[in-house]
């Protein structure tokens, strides 16, 4: 078979590493829910009640590696930190029922949303897009896929996010206004889902900003901690 005649090589495929394998899952597309945990939406000056969740996207690759730390990104003077499980997707497609929407999953991960807080307020204020607001270089530190193999579908259980050793969002899995199941169902509806797909579930309340030195522990139960630094 001929190679393919590229006029330069294309980027290396994004991916995160498994806990317990030498294999990678490679990234595919981001999805992210915004407010979904109700009391993350009543500090952003939401009503849980009436507004359903949305979603929007990051690139696939700003994802930051376990291990590796997050850069305070250019243009921001106000960059904070969203605590997220993140779904590592092995299956898709569209129109997916809830019911059978578990299988698509093939682990689960801790994440950061990070976001231009500032950027994200100015293009509120003028209806317009939020990419620069969330989709920046390296504003997706990821932990480790875990396998639901080992650690089944985690519905509740302690989402956490400490900073230098003060706790800063302490919230719960079964406070999520949408449940993972929904959440696939729902955007399958509106896009194709795909192996490698990662989908950011949402952030409890408590979200601030960070400083450069700092040190982030991002905790979800059953998961292994996640520790970046803002450099
Ligand atoms: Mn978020």
């Amino acid at each position: 078979m001929p190679e393919t005649n590229y006029i330069f090589p294309p980027s290396p495929v994004p991916a995160l590493p498994i806990r317990g394998s030498i294999a990678l899952f490679p990234i595919h597309r981001i999805y992210c829910v915004g407010r979904n945990f109700a009391d993350h939406a009543i500090e952003m000056g939401h009503d849980p009640d009436k507004e359903p969740p949305f979603f929007f996207q990051k690139n696939p690759d700003t994802v930051v590696l376990p291990g590796t730390p997050f850069p305070y990104p250019a243009a921001s003077r106000d960059v904070h930190h969203e605590v997220e499980l993140v779904v590592a997707l092995q299956g898709g497609g569209t129109d997916i029922p809830v019911e059978r929407a578990l299988d698509c999953v093939y682990g689960y991960a801790v994440g950061l949303d990070m976001t231009r807080r500032d950027l994200q307020a100015e293009a509120k204020k003028h209806g317009r897009p939020w990419e620069v607001a969330k989709a920046f270089e390296q504003s997706a530190p990821c932990g480790p896929v875990h396998t639901a193999a080992e650690i089944g579908h985690p519905g509740e259980g302690t989402i956490r996010l400490t900073i230098n050793g003060t706790i800063r969002q302490d919230g719960n899995l079964n406070q999520m206004i949408w449940k993972v199941p929904e959440m696939i169902a729902y955007l399958s509806r509106l896009f194709t889902l795909k192996p490698g797909d990662l989908i950011f579930a949402g952030t409890p309340a408590g979200v601030g900003a960070v400083a450069k030195g700092d040190t982030m522990i991002a905790h979800i139960d059953g998961l292994d901690e996640v520790r970046f630094t803002v450099a």
